[in-house]
């Protein structure tokens, strides 16, 4: 069987905008609105001659503010339960929120490797946003577009040295 990798973050930072992209499909649904992406979606990436399995937590995010923390709780559990590494996807642009920093606690619980893809950087200018979420004490955190796709092969490359 194929290693895991799961896609985690909280709502609207991009996560299944990156889902799609490194599936190379539009499988998940994107929508300007949070809260539209169906739950837990499953595809086949490979990078590097290494295939993988790819998880796009994102769900049913929506609700009270407190509803949505329980589901990103719940989402963030399962996959780190089942993943070999996890993508943490956050806003560049909004910088370490409180929802980030709990995500952040959850997944330094776990012994999983974690690689940080810093999105909606769409421009090499912004990507000095990076420096900001190493605060949130993991490893290297990459700048990405998944909007433009930029990015996404140094994250890659980061994920498969894990696997
Ligand atoms: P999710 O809730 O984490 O799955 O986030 P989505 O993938 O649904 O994206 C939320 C919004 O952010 C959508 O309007 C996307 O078009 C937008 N978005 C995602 N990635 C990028 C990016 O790299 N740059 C910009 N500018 N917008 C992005
Ligand atoms: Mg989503």
């Amino acid at each position: 069987t194929l290693p895991v990798v799961a896609i985690v973050g909280r709502p609207n930072v991009g996560k299944s905008t990156l889902f799609n992209r490194i599936a190379g499909e539009r499988i998940a649904i994107v929508e300007d609105k949070p809260g539209i992406t169906r739950d837990r979606i499953y595809s086949k990436g490979d990078w590097s001659g290494r295939a993988f399995h790819l998880i796009d937590t994102g769900g049913l995010e929506f609700g009270e503010k407190d509803e949505v923390i329980d589901h990103i709780r719940h989402q963030a559990e399962l996959a780190i339960e089942e993943a070999d590494v996890i993508v943490f996807v956050l806003d560049g642009r909004s910088g370490v929120t409180a929802t980030d920093e709990e995500v952040a606690r959850l997944l330094h619980r776990a012994d999983k490797p974690v690689v940080l893809a810093v999105n909606k950087l769409d421009h090499i200018k912004h990507h000095e946003e990076i420096y900001e979420f190493y605060q949130l004490g993991f490893e290297t955190p990459i700048a990405v577009s998944s909007l433009h796709g930029t990015g996404t092969g140094d994250l890659l490359d980061e994920v498969v040295k894990r696997l």
